[in-house]
This record gives C-alpha cells, structure tokens and sequence, in this order.
C-alpha cells in the first residue's frame, strides 16, 4: 500500500512535487489552471522580447563561448526557472513574420499549425503506426490524399508520408529510385555499381548529403548546367544522357528542381519527363530512370492551376498575375513527376519540421518495406502500418497535423492570397530597385518571392558591369572587387536593421557561376529578400531600396574600409 502521504525520506515524496511538472492525465480545474497559466506566463516573457527590430530581444555572441563549459546539472529546477530560462533562449531569434523580415525561405507559423506541434508535443504520436498516433495517422492520410489532389496524382494510387525534412523527401525519392532500378536488390545486396543521380548546377546542396549517405557516393551526383533562368539546361541533359545511356551507364534518378532555394528557378519538369521517355525508348532500356520533383519551395504555387486569371477575383497587379502564370507554366503538369518533395515549413507557414514525399504509385513504396517478422514488437493490430516502409522508426505526428491544419484553415484560396501578395511585394521591390542604374536584380527571369541583387560602387553601370562578371574572364579582379562592395553594403543594412530601423536581407555567397568560354568561373555572390511574411507590406519594400542607397552613400563619404 502506498502511504496517502509520502515519507519525508523517500523519493515517492519527491516524486509527488515532479508528477506537477507534467500535464494531469485526468482532468483536474486546479493542475489544468496551472498548465495553462504556465504556458501564459511563458508567452509573456517572450512577447517582452519583442520591439520595432525584427529579432526578439538581442543577439548575444558571448553565450557561445560559455556553451562548452555546461555541465549536467546535478540538482532539480522548478518549472517557473526554467520557464524564464527557456523563454532567455529566444534571445536573437528573428521574428520572421515581422514585416522587415525578408532573410530566407522560414515562414512564420499560423495559429492553427502551432496548435498541432502544441497537442502533437502533449500527447506524442507517434506516426510510426495507427495504434500509437490514431487520428494523427488519418490526418497524414488525408494530407497525402489533399496534396495528391493539388499536383494531380490519381489519388487512389498513390502514396506518401512525412518525413525528416527537404532533404528527406530527396533520400526518398533517390532511394525509391535504385530499387526500382535494381527490382528491389538494392535494400538486401548494397550497390553493387556505379549509379547516376542527375540534377542541376541550381539544385540543392541536400543532393550531396543523400548521394553520399545512401553510399551512391558524390562522384556519381552528375551536374547539368543552368541556362541564364537558373533551370536545368534541356539540352544539356540530352547530351549527357545520350553519352552516359551510349556507354550503358545506369541513370537512376533525375532532379527536377521546382523552384530553387535561391534564385527560384524553376526547371522543365514536362521537357525532361519527355526527353526521359523518349530516351528510354531509343535506347531499349529495360528500366526508366526515375524523376523526382524537388517542389519543396515550388509545390504550393499549384494552388494557382484552377485561379480565374482573366477575371482575376483577388484583384492582383498585373506584374504580379504574369509572374504567377509564368510560375505555373515553368510548373507544367507536376502529375508527371515518378514522385514530389513539398515543404510545408517553407512556403507552407508551419513549423519545423512538415516535409511531405509522395509518390506516383503507392506500390513503388513496398520497395522499401521490411518483413514483418524483421520488427516483432510492433504492427500485431490496427490499420495503417506506414513504419514498414518509412526509414524512420519513431515519427512525430506534429508535421502531418500542421499540414493538414494550414491546407484545412488556408485551402486554396487562402494559398492564392499569401503566395500572391509575396510576389506581388517582390514585384514591387524589383520594380523600386530596377530605378536605379547601380543596382541589378539578378534572377530576373525568376518570378518568386525572392529578390537577388547587387549593388555597384558610383561611376559603375550596374548593367553592363554584371555582364561581364558572369561571362569575361579579364573582369576577374572587378567582380572580386564588387563582391567586397557589397558584402559592405549587406553589413551596414544588417547593422541598421538590428538597431530596429531597417530590413534584415541576407547574402548569398554564390547565386551561380561565372561562366568563362564555357567552362565554371567562381562564384557570384549577391544580398536577397526573401519575403514570406503577410505582413511585409510597401513601406517594407520601399525601405530596402532606400536603405540599399544609403549604405552606398555611407560608403562613398565614410573612410574605405575593409
Ligand atoms: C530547402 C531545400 C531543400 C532541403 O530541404 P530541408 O527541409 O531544408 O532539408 C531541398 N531542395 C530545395 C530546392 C530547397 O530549397
């Protein structure tokens, strides 16, 4: 018999202070109170946080240096300490729905979608079958079955899941991919040859974490070029296929990237899905080399398939409606992809992380499934046994909900009206920046939310300067020369924008090569707005340009530095 009140001396009284630190399993007015209090009192400290800068409180670099010296503690801490503790912790933290947030592909969250990490985080599904996750699993279903519907997979066939990230849905598809190449040997033999994983100069680095890790190795990651839009370059592709399938190389996978991660260009899924088939057929290959579209950033402009251009009823610019059409026609028929990456914590407003795989045909995923009789402690009832095949064992059920939430709460409509006002508002910036002869927008035949641009020293026509960066190898010493011009400039705006009175932009060291006679220049960097925030607006826009002019002039009078 347990005492009703412990012993001072044994842990079961301790233990009665610690079950408070957990939410009451049986409804309780007073431990019900304390939970919700807590979790209001916590909100409090970090809503203290904010003010008219885009980050919460300040960015303190000296808190890394006391990072190696933290020991386990030995004693307990109340739930009120390290509520303080933790809310210290958003400290820096960029506030990406803050109009001046223009960084990088991280969406703020809706309410909704932070409801599902808030019950995924109290109860703890666990996606790995329906008998520890319930209706967490339906929602991934239903998800699967929406996301099917938007891109336009027949929706009784096919099949996904959520996985680990962007980078997830890549391994997915790549692994999907060699076993369909090798009829499923892979999984039990290994590769046992050299395989071919084919994407674009633009695509993204993740490429490399999964040839490597699947054991592909990088030297089998082949590089098609971009053409000046940043997409796959079609007829380059032909070529190397027809030289790798001439010399009975095995191609198993094709990347198309559907909106890359810094220029936003968009490759010719439907061109390289033809040319695959039609090289198939010439070549007599007994297999097709799988196509997998990286839409992580791109899939949610398919919200625009059905939107009445002519009529346009949400009364967008007429800038914005061809940027949009042109993105969908870039888009083609996504059906026609083998499978699909889609980010919802990009351009879907969840959370970290909400990243879905789907495949064409749900059949192609029993390739990745093990025996039954391999995992003995798990699928002896139930209904939806996704654990068989996923790589994951444990699985959040957070990342499904949100994105069942936000597609719930937003549909297409409320996707049409976000994605919309990005671009319209990355519109606006490009058509301030384009004002002026200093500055050029480099992805300008890409039509997203993002903006990169760079910003020349007085006496430098912008222009013609940039052309001849990318292509005249006797520019050489000038792009180096720009490159640590603006690499000032970014500096002096994300020094303004700390203090609250400017934008925060990023940087990115190389927004493609320079190409020399053909062959790869280095790199060439530029600043970039990123805008995914509802409630960046024109002020917004308008202060990047002003401040972009300012940091120059800043320059041209202030003593040169390094
Ligand atoms: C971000 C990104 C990825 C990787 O996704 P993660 O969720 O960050 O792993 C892959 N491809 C593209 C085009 C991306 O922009």
């Amino acid at each position: 018999m347990f005492p009703e009140c412990p012993d001072q001396e044994t842990y079961l009284h301790k233990l009665e202070h610690l079950k408070t630190v957990f939410p009451v399993p049986v409804s309780n007015p007073v431990l019900d109170g304390y939970f919700v209090h807590t979790v209001s009192r916590f909100l409090d400290l970090v809503d203290d946080l904010k003010s008219s800068a885009p980050l919460l409180g300040k960015i303190r670099p000296e808190h890394y240096e006391s990072a190696p010296a933290a020991g386990f503690p030995e004693a307990m801490s109340s739930v009120a300490e390290v509520t303080r503790n933790l809310a210290d912790y958003c400290q820096g933290m960029t506030v990406w729905a803050h109009p001046n947030a223009q960084v990088n592909v991280i969406p703020p969250t809706s309410i909704p979608s932070i409801l599902a990490f808030v019950v995924a985080a109290m109860y703890n599904p666990n996606l790995i079958w329906d008998e520890y996750s319930a209706r967490f699993a339906e929602a991934e279903i239903q998800s699967v079955a929406m996301l099917a519907d938007l891109i336009g997979y027949d929706p009784r066939r096919a099949g996904g899941v959520f996985t680990f990230s962007g980078t997830g849905t890549i391994l997915y598809g790549c692994k999907l991919a060699l076993e369909k190449l090798s009829g499923g040997r892979t999984m039990r033999e290994g590769i046992r040859e050299d395989v071919k994983i084919v994407s674009s100069a633009a695509s993204h680095y993740s490429r490399l974490n999964v040839a490597g890790w699947l054991g592909l190795g990088t030297d089998n990651l082949v590089t098609i070029p971009t053409t000046r839009d940043n997409e796959m370059s079609l007829s380059d592709l032909e070529e190397y296929l027809r030289q790798a399938l001439g010399r009975q190389e095995k191609v198993a996978a094709i990347i198309a990237t559907m909106g890359t991660t810094d220029a936003f260009g968009v490759d010719d899924l439907t061109g390289i899905v033809r040319l695959r088939d039609r090289l198939s057929q010439e070549f007599g290959l007994t297999y097709r080399p799988h196509v997998h579209a990286d839409a992580v950033i791109g899939w949610v402009w398919a919200v625009f398939r059905d939107y009445d251009f002519a009529a346009n009823p949400l009364g967008f610019h007429d800038r914005t409606l061809s940027s949009l059409q042109h993105t969908l026609g870039r888009l083609g028929d996504l059906s026609l992809a083998d499978s699909i990456g889609f980010d919802f914590h990009k351009t879907g407003y969840t959370p970290y992380i909400s990243s879905a795989f789907l495949a064409k045909e749900r059949e192609d995923l029993a390739l990745l499934s093990r025996h039954p009789l391999q995992m003995p402690y798990l699928y002896q009832f139930g209904y939806y046994h996704p654990g068989i095949y996923t790589l994951e064992c444990s699985r959040s059920g957070a990342g499904a909900l949100a994105a069942y939430a936000n597609m719930r709460l937003l549909g297409k409509e409320g996707y049409r009206i976000l994605i919309g006002h990005m671009v319209e508002m990355a519109e606006m910036l490009r058509e301030r920046l384009e004002q002026h002869a200093c500055i050029q927008v480099l992805n300008d035949g890409n039509f997203g939310p993002v903006t990169l641009f760079r910003v020349y020293p007085p006496g430098v026509d912008a222009a013609a300067a940039f052309q001849r960066e990318i292509s005249d190898h006797t520019y050489e010493n000038a792009l180096s020369a720009h490159n640590a011009y603006n690499r000032r400039i970014f500096t002096l705006i994300h020094e303004r924008a700390m203090r609250g009175e400017g934008v925060l932009l990023s940087w990115t060291d190389a927004y493609r090569h320079a190409a020399y006679d053909g062959k790869t220049g280095p790199p060439i960097p530029a600043l970039k707005s990123f805008i995914l925030s509802p409630w960046t607006d024109l002020a917004a826009v308008d202060l990047v340009a002003r401040q972009v002019l300012e940091a120059r002039e800043q320059l041209a009078s202030g003593p040169a530095s390094g």
